[in-house]
């Protein structure tokens, strides 16, 4: 069934109302407690990495996730570094990933000196599918040492990371079964997905380790930043001594016991951060709001609809993503230009990690289903602030001004 551009164009701007044209894909939304908290950490004059505001900002993320320990990091790349060398991945080695995601996934198992190998995902969460995984493995790995090895490139597999895409979450359960199987550490990239939840519980708490984003663009922003999530007390003190400089600690020697990485998350980030979380729940229920209208909206349009998470998830709905009926990559960007043309900020999806020109030689198992999403999935605006005033705690006076 063809879609009626016009139709939906028309769908999409009576979800977005009468915020301002054009309208971002996404944009933080800050109030005064925000601008109050920056104020105070540059009077007090604890604005490094070493300020209380960090260690206030990692007890705030324990509680929202239920970690017992979060490391804050510069970014979510490096969170996402750390939490692979923290799952034992060296150099040479494989890390299992989906090619549905943004390019850090692979960039930080690059950073590791591994190599990124694809697997495909499933249709409903965009997440790594358990079953392709099962599948993979059993067809290109065989047990070394208890663990698995890739027999077709001779390096050991040592690792898998899924990724909680738009905020909606994975198969974690299920791909940690497969994990088990065949003793691998399972990382997770919650980069997208703070506030989300499955079967109650948070997402990162399934893997050994879980990195988050506070980039710009997500749910919570620091400006720039992340944090790593773990439970086990010995393996978060080591990945904070690592982003540390491995410094040990003492009043006043300068001594570091291993070439390691300058990671940790500055303080006047942290100050911001602390403060955006106390917004959380609002941010959530802002972006789900939009989400309802979005979907009210575009009922009954053929060949659209909105992603949505399985009943056993509460997503935090960080991006509402239309799933199109469309068969390529020009039918679908020509529907982008006519949004763009609106006003509507929207975006495709990544182009999957395969097909980058540094991944094309990167192993990877028959990827049918990413490959049919990829020209499918269209990031609309999803910003909190289109129903919500951006800055909420002065609605009207600061209006809507741009990031
Ligand atoms: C944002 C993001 C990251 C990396 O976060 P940065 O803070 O930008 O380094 C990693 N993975 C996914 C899926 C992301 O969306």
């Amino acid at each position: 069934m063809p879609i009626d551009v016009i139709r939906l164009l028309d769908a999409l701007d009576e979800a977005l109302g009468d915020v301002a044209r054009p309208v971002p894909l996404h944009e933080p939304l800050f109030g005064e407690a925000e601008a109050q908290a920056v104020a105070r950490a540059v009077t007090d004059g604890w604005v490094s990495s070493a300020a209380p505001d960090v260690a206030a900002f990692e007890r705030k993320l324990c509680e929202i996730t239920g970690a017992a320990h979060a490391v804050a990091t510069v970014n979510g790349t490096a969170a996402l570094h750390l939490a692979l060398l923290g799952a034992g991945v060296r150099p040479g080695d494989e890390v299992l990933m989906p090619p549905l995601t943004f390019v850090a996934t692979a960039n930080a198992a690059v950073h590791a000196g591994a190599v990124p190998h694809f697997v495909d995902v499933e249709a409903q969460r965009c997440g790594l599918d358990p079953a392709a995984l099962a599948e993979r493995l059993q067809a290109v790995a065989e047990r070394r040492d208890g663990r698995p090895l890739n027999r077709e490139t001779g390096r050991r597999i040592a690792a898998v990371c899924l990724v909680h895409v738009f905020g909606i979450p994975a198969c974690d359960e299920e791909v940690r079964a497969v994990c088990r199987e065949w003793n691998l550490p399972l990382v997770e990239d919650a980069a997208e997905a703070l506030g989300s939840r499955r079967h109650g519980r948070h997402v990162g708490r399934i893997g050994r380790t879980a990195a988050l984003s506070f980039n710009g663009n997500k749910i919570v922003t620091t400006g720039g930043g992340g944090a790593i999530l773990a439970d086990d007390p010995t393996l978060a003190a080591r990945l904070r001594h690592l982003a540390t400089t491995a410094r040990c600690a003492h009043p006043w020697r300068q001594r570091h016991d291993r070439t390691a990485f300058n990671y940790r998350m500055p303080g006047l980030n942290a100050a911001l951060g602390a403060a955006q979380l106390e917004r959380l729940a609002d941010l959530i229920a802002a972006k789900e709001k939009l989400g309802e209208r979005y979907r009210a909206a575009l009922d009954g349009l053929p060949g659209v609809d909105l992603l949505a998470a399985p009943s056993d998830s509460r997503p935090n709905h960080w991006l509402h993503v239309l799933r199109l009926d469309v068969e390529d990559l020009e039918e679908r960007d020509a529907l982008l230009a006519a949004m763009h043309e609106r006003g509507l900020m929207a975006r495709p999806v990544w182009d999957l990690l395969h097909r980058l020109p540094m991944y094309e030689d990167a192993p990877r198992g028959p990827l049918p289903t990413a490959e049919r999403l990829e020209p499918r999935l269209v990031c609309l605006p999803s910003g909190a602030g289109i129903v919500r005033e951006r800055r909420c705690d002065q609605a009207g006076s600061m209006g809507s001004s741009a990031s």
